[in-house]
Parts: structure tokens; C-alpha cells; sequence
């Protein structure tokens, strides 16, 4: 009996050549779905990925119970976390790994207990089920073309320095992002300070920036890539602090958060990247059901991208570039947010 059951649970192919673990369970009895994210600093995990998830998996599986943690940065704690939702008995893990390359312990140890895993906006190493993100790399030359185009606009782009602030070293969606940035931007501009910032926080961004104008002196800076919107915060705060008035040179940003959004209409941020967070987390779902049940997901047009362990089938979704003219267009056409919740009354 105990050797029918584990039979049972393995299916070779269920999952179009991404690793074959799981496939078990059926959604009329339910099962137990972990969520495990990376952050809270970042406002999207909270406001967005999570109650869109969640809602998701209630849709495709009523009877379905769903863990939840987020690790706030510490890749330990996540891989606690995980340890502790494998114990509870987590059929099918959802994760969006602190660290890459850390998260492998996880996703083997999931391995070994038939559990897939569905690496969240960033790529796990090990042998994971599914991937959902958007195209990285893309991101990159979006930031760096805005910039650049807003460089051109004042005249010479090499004529003064520009400040570069990445992402987490342990996130390779940071390291696409930068290569992406890179690829637009060198040989373009004069790069007179580049930082990787841990952990993505805000916070460090902000004394990265202080340093920056430290040691560059204000005048000299004319623009500044940031990987993301948190970062931008950091960076404008440091920016102000340091005696920059409007108009600001122009800054890079990611996430259509809406303190970004704000900015944007301040004329403090120059630009961000509106990822459309919805599809990427029900894409998330789907798989991750799909994968505990033994059936092949199908949804959005699939791509292949090897972590280095495996090929994983994958959605890989596309970023759209924001810019003042164009918030109507995109973020609140979408749906992502109303008029009046950007525009509140200062
Ligand atoms: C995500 C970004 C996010 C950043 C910080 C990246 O992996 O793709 O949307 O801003 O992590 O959490």
C-alpha cells in the first residue's frame, strides 16, 4: 500500500519538462498551498502579490488552505519558513526566494518530500516546478533608455556624472536589471558612482546617495538610475536633504508604487516600470495548483529558461515604461489605481 501511494505521486510528465515532483492532490479535497515572499519594505508583496495570490488559489481551489510568511529581507528566516511549511504538511510551494542561490536547499528539500515549487518573480536555483516573472532584462533597457532620452534632452548626456543604484546582490532579478541598464547606458553616459544596495532597503539606498553627492558634489550629478521605486525614494530623500531643488535631474524607478506615481506628478521621479502584478499572480497560482495536481499548466504562451539545474517552463511577461504623460495611459487604465488615489490634496 505504502509503495502504491508513493507510485501514485510520481508522474514523469506532468509538467511539460520542468522538474516532476508533486502531483498528487486533487482541488475537491483541498490541500495546503504555501506563499513564502521575499520583503516588506517593497509595498507591492503586501498590497499586491499576496491578496492577488491568495485570491487566485481560493478560485481554482475552494477547499485549498493557504500558508503565508514573509521573510523581510532574511534569507534564513525564509528558508525557516519554508522548513516549517513543509512540516505543516504544504503540498505545493509558492516562492519568491530572498537569495537565489540559498533558496536550492529549499526547493531540494521540497524535492525530496514530492513538493513542486513555483519560483515567484525571481528564479530559484535547484529543481523548481514552474517560473512566472516579467522579462528582466528588458526592465533594464527600459530604466536606461528613459534616462538616457531624459540625458539627450539637456544637452550633451556625458556632459556631468550620473549615479547608479541597483538592487540586492542576491536577487538575479537585480543583476538583469543592472545588465539591462548597462546595455543602454555605457559608453553613453559618464558613471561617476555605482552601488549595489542590500537588501533593496530604501534606507541604504538613501546613504548611498549621500555619498554619492559627497563625494561627486551636487552640481556634477545630472541623473540617476535606480532599480526600483524604493530605491528612488531613498535617493530623491538624500537628493533633497542635499540641497537639490525642482527641477530635479531625472530618476529611474520601478513598480508603479504609488508614492512613486506621486512623485512622478511632483516632478521629483522621473520615470518607473508598471509590472502588471495581477496576471504574474494568478499565473503564480495556476501553476502552483496545476502542479500539485498532476496536470499540465496551461495559461499564458509558455517559455523555456534554464536556472542552471533545470529547464523551466515559464510565463515571462511583459514591463511597460510610465512617465508623467503617460499615467492615464497605463496604470490607471489598468485598473492599477484611480484618479483620486493618486491625486489626493497635499
Ligand atoms: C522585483 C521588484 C522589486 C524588488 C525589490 C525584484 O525582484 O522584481 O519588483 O522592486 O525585487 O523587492
Amino acid at each position: 500500500v505504502l509503495a502504491a501511494t508513493a507510485c501514485s505521486n510520481s508522474n514523469d510528465n506532468n509538467n511539460g519538462g520542468s522538474s516532476t515532483t508533486g502531483g498528487g492532490e486533487s482541488t475537491e479535497n483541498g490541500f495546503k498551498v504555501g506563499i513564502l515572499l521575499p520583503e516588506s519594505k517593497t509595498t507591492r508583496y503586501e498590497t499586491f502579490d499576496k491578496p492577488y495570490m491568495e485570491a487566485k488559489i481560493k478560485e481554482l481551489c475552494p477547499k485549498c488552505e493557504i500558508l503565508y510568511q514573509n521573510a523581510d529581507q532574511d534569507s534564513s528566516k525564509q528558508q525557516s519558513q519554508a522548513e516549517a511549511m513543509l512540516t505543516q504538511g504544504a503540498k505545493v510551494l509558492i516562492l519568491d526566494p530572498v537569495d537565489a542561490s540559498a533558496a536550492a536547499t529549499v526547493v531540494n528539500s521540497a524535492k525530496g518530500q514530492n513538493v513542486p515549487v513555483v519560483s515567484y518573480d525571481r528564479l530559484a536555483k535547484g529543481p523548481i516546478a514552474y517560473y512566472v516573472s516579467f522579462d528582466n532584462k528588458k526592465v533594464g533597457q527600459f530604466q536606461g533608455q528613459a534616462l538616457l532620452d531624459a540625458l539627450k534632452a539637456g544637452g550633451d548626456p556625458k556632459r556631468a556624472d550620473i549615479v547608479m543604484i541597483n538592487g540586492s546582490p542576491t536577487d538575479p532579478n537585480a543583476a538583469d536589471f543592472k545588465a539591462g541598464a548597462h546595455s543602454v547606458l555605457d559608453g553613453q553616459v559618464t558613471i561617476g558612482k555605482e552601488f549595489d544596495t542590500p537588501d533593496w532597503s530604501p534606507d541604504k539606498a538613501q546613504q548611498e546617495m549621500e555619498q554619492a553627492i559627497t563625494a561627486l558634489g551636487k552640481d556634477k550629478i545630472i541623473g540617476v538610475y535606480a532599480a526600483n521605486d524604493g530605491t528612488a525614494g531613498g535617493a530623491i530623500a538624500a537628493m533633497k536633504g542635499g540641497g537639490f531643488t525642482s527641477p530635479f535631474p531625472p530618476v529611474t524607478g520601478q513598480d508603479a508604487e504609488l508614492a512613486a506615481i506621486q512623485r512622478i506628478v511632483a516632478g521629483e521621479q522621473y520615470m518607473t516600470i508598471y509590472k502588471a502584478i495581477k496576471p504574474e499572480a494568478e499565473i503564480a497560482a495556476s501553476m502552483a495548483i496545476a502542479a500539485a495536481t498532476g496536470q499540465a499548466y496551461s495559461g499564458e504562451p509558455t517559455t523555456t529558461v534554464n536556472n542552471g539545474t533545470v529547464d523551466v517552463t515559464s510565463v515571462l511577461l511583459t514591463p511597460v515604461v510610465v512617465k508623467k504623460d503617460t499615467i492615464m495611459d497605463t496604470v490607471v487604465k489598468d485598473g492599477f489605481y484611480k484618479v483620486d488615489q493618486i491625486c489626493t490634496s497635499q
